[in-house]
């Protein structure tokens, strides 16, 4: 790698959204790059050991790891450039600054995907820094990537999907999981999730919380109380458990860096996670031949990732001069079978958001 590399599409993130974005670039004839900080593509499917929902096409069935080792093999038969152990540490116009094995070097593209999907929220409590305290995420990648147990008594909080399956797969590997602490009324996570890990002895306490951790330089125990219908602490609920880990799942946000170092315009959608960079109906941010892609473009799931990144890489492609009349109509097919998934009873509100944020841009463009 020398210090001034050029490619057609760069795209930062090999995710399913990443990978997903370079398959379809590259099928155009496309040169295409993908920089991905971890020492093997796959982002997040690489510690999902479960089997997914939803449609052959999204690869339901099949575990996460597997779905990620196939793209990257398919990314690597069709002549994709994939780069691990890099990082995108900066982008100016069309130019990344990458950091790779201790070398920095320059990549310039005549359009850029950011795949880079989202980060995990951490709730703040007396002794909430203390060892022993992690994000849901890290205690997966412990276990799932590298095979090491962070803790062996847990209180997971947050009822989500990421809560249930982190739950579930600390008990394959061994832990005891004392509950699950949900504030919400209601559990937030799909039903066949929860009773797994009902039917495994573990309780889950909707309208609870966590007040506090303690512990002499590491997490030795946690209070818990149940919650009134304003979400305050109902005084003499309090209840204490010994542990020495404890999970914390609630909620991602998109990683935007690169986003609002590009100069994107955006906007807040809570319901997408947090602040998302206004994009086209064809993932173009506001910076033109910029595009995004997964959950950097609001916090959904791997079937939809996989389908923005297809939307994403083609359109990339386009704008880098491999466009045609064929392409146009696999945008459309990929536009539509994104709205299918965003149709069902969970997906609807996604699909007001998304359509907000293209609305957005809408209005930036017809004001320029
Ligand atoms: C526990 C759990 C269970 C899930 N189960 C399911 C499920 O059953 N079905 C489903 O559809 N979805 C599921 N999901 C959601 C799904 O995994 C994500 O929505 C999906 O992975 C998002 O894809 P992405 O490509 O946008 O991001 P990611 O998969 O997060 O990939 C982003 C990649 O970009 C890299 N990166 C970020 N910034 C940089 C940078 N500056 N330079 C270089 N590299 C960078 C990251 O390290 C990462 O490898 C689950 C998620 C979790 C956490």
């Amino acid at each position: 790698m020398a210090g001034a590399e050029v490619t057609d599409i760069a795209v930062v993130g090999g995710g399913p959204a990443g990978l997903s974005a370079a398959l379809a670039a590259r099928q155009t004839g496309a040169e295409v790059v993908v920089v991905d900080e971890n020492s093997a593509p796959g982002g997040q499917l690489r510690k999902q050991i479960h089997k997914f929902f939803g449609s052959k096409e999204h690869h339901a069935g099949q575990r996460g790891f597997r779905i990620a080792e196939e793209l990257a093999a398919a990314c690597r038969d069709r002549g994709v450039e994939l780069w691990t152990d890099a990082l995108a540490y900066g982008i100016f116009d069309h130019t990344l600054g990458i950091v790779r094995r201790g070398t920095a070097f320059t990549l310039t593209a005549r359009a850029i995907v950011l795949a880079t999907g989202a980060s995990e929220n951490a709730l703040a409590f007396p002794g909430w820094t203390l060892p022993g305290v992690m994000g849901a995420g890290a205690a997966q990648t412990f276990i799932n990537l590298h095979r090491v147990l962070p803790g062996r008594r847990v209180l997971m909080v947050g009822a989500g999907n990421v809560g249930l399956i982190v739950s579930y797969q600390l008990l394959q590997a061994g832990a005891e999981v004392l509950g699950v602490v949900e504030a919400a009324p209601r559990i937030g996570g799909y039903a066949v999730h929860a009773a797994k890990i009902r039917r495994a002895g573990v309780p889950i306490w909707t309208r609870h919380t966590v007040l506090r951790a303690d512990g002499r330089g590491q997490l030795e125990e946690v209070t818990i109380a149940a919650l009134d219908e304003n979400g305050r602490p109902i005084p003499g609920s309090e209840r204490a458990f010994a542990v020495d880990m404890l999970c914390l799942a609630v909620g991602l946000t998109p990683l935007t860096e690169l986003a609002w170092q590009a100069g994107c315009r955006f906007e807040y959608s809570a319901l997408l996670g947090g602040h998302v960079p206004l994009h086209s109906e064809d993932m173009e941010t506001t910076v033109p031949g910029l595009f995004v892609a997964g959950d950097v473009a609001g916090v959904e799931e791997a079937s939809t990732a996989l389908e923005e990144g297809r939307l994403a890489g083609l359109a990339a492609a386009a704008y880098a001069g491999h466009g045609s009349p064929a392409l146009e109509k696999e945008k459309a097919a990929a536009r539509e079978r994104l709205l299918a998934l965003r149709s069902g009873p969970f997906g609807s509100g996604r699909r007001h958001a998304y359509e907000e944020i293209v609305r957005g841009w809408l209005r930036w463009s017809g004001a320029r």
